[in-house]
């Protein structure tokens, strides 16, 4: 393939990505009975019929293995309140504290989240240093909350404009 990208600064590059606004969702899966978690905003809905969501893990996460080897995973989008939440699932608190995890489809899941989504791993493909997942979808929950949101590296609330 064609390298077209060497001029463009990796700083840059992630600094204009991030300026992407979008919710945050932690991905959670079981493999050997262990449950675990990773936190994730490269999600979004790919088809209606079937009903397909994608995700994209990097190759250095541990979360690209346990997707492999559990052949499912769930989606759990985060409410505002749910900031510590996102940093728990992406390393960012000091020491591992204790989650409960409710279980929906055969699924280790969140509480208090925004929305789940269960999924059977559908097909995966390999794209730079990521890989996206496509999951079918199994199951769907959905509460009345607020998104977090994250843009600009930052954690951020819904603000509806004035018309
Ligand atoms: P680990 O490092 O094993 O787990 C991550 C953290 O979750 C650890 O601190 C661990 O203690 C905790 N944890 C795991 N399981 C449990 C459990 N059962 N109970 C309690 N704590 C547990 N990376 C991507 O590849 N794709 C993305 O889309 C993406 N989006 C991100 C969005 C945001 C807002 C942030 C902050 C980070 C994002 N990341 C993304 C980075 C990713 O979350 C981190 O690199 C993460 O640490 C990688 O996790 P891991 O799978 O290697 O698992």
């Amino acid at each position: 393939m064609q390298q077209v990208d060497h001029e463009i600064d990796d700083r840059l590059f992630r600094n204009a990505m991030g300026s992407f606004a979008t919710g945050v969702t932690v991905i959670t899966t079981e493999v050997a009975e262990e449950v675990h978690g990773m936190t994730a905003n490269a999600f979004m809905s790919i088809s209606l019929n079937p009903k397909l969501v994608a995700i994209s893990i990097g190759e250095n996460a541990r979360m690209h293995q346990h997707i492999k080897d559990a052949n499912q995973f769930a989606i759990n989008i985060l409410s505002s309140d749910q900031q510590n939440v996102s940093k728990q699932f992406s390393g960012q608190l000091n020491g591992e504290s204790e989650i409960t995890f409710a279980t929906y489809k055969g699924l280790p899941i969140l509480e208090d989240g925004l929305a789940v989504v269960t999924c059977k791993l559908y097909s995966e493909y390999v794209v730079g240093d990521h890989t996206v997942f496509i999951g079918h979808v199994t199951g769907v929950k959905l509460e009345q909350k607020d998104p977090l949101l994250f843009s600009q590296g930052k954690y951020r609330e819904l603000k509806e404009l004035e018309e």
